[in-house]
């Protein structure tokens, strides 16, 4: 499981797309929210759009994973697909807040890698939610005050990325994504390999 956080506008959906698009072994979370869609956002692509009382009830039925409260709004990761992937030996990637990160860590134990993705700047921070022009002032301005908090979190995770260029971005993501898959703990085939190595198979 990999989880990719960051301040809202660092950059994480553009290379969380092109990290899936580049990785037919790799699934995305898609989680639930009770936040309206932006402009061209689909139900069940980028999010299960829910009102307040459908993830409430999801809440009681015990269908999350995780789930916060962030903006004012709940967002949660159904686990069904998840379990689903996982079991069809797939990665299975989230873009969740760094308070699903807490909980995935004490669900997950062990096999979690987490990524936090830093602007390069505020004024640069501020730019990219301005041109992504999806919100309100009045949503960047929230958006805008909670990064501080969500970037005081940044020492929670494994990796950290400085977002400045895409495409630089890219080839550190492809990095850290091979240096784990090729963690001894994760290689489970190695042991029969190795017997068969040793015995001149
Ligand atoms: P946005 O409204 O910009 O799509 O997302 C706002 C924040 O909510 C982002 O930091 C995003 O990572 C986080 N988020 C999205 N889905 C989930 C989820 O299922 N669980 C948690 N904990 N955070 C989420």
């Amino acid at each position: 499981m990999i989880v990719l956080s960051s301040p809202s506008g660092a950059g994480k959906t553009t290379l969380t797309r092109k990290m899936l698009a580049e990785n037919s072994d790799m699934a995305m979370s898609v989680s639930a929210t009770t936040r309206k869609p932006r402009k061209g956002e689909q139900d069940g692509v980028d999010y299960y759009f829910v009102s307040t009382s459908e993830f409430e009830a999801m809440i009681a039925d015990d269908q999350f994973l995780e789930y916060a409260k962030v903006f004012d709004n709940y967002y949660g990761t159904p686990i069904g697909p998840v379990e689903e992937a996982l079991q069809s030996g797939k990665d299975v990637v989230f873009d969740i807040d760094w308070q699903g990160a807490q909980q995935l860590t004490q669900a997950a134990g062990g096999d979690l890698v987490k990524i936090f993705i830093l602007p390069p700047s505020k004024v640069e921070l501020e730019r990219r939610l301005k041109t992504r022009a999806q919100d309100s002032d009045d949503v960047i301005a929230k958006r805008m005050a909670k990064s501080e908090n969500e970037i005081s979190h940044w020492t929670e995770y494994d990796y950290v990325i400085v977002n400045d260029d895409v495409e630089t971005s890219m080839e550190q993501l492809r990095a850290m994504v091979t240096a784990e898959r090729l963690a001894r703990k994760r290689q489970l085939w190695l042991g029969p390999f190795v017997k068969a190595l040793v015995q001149g198979g």
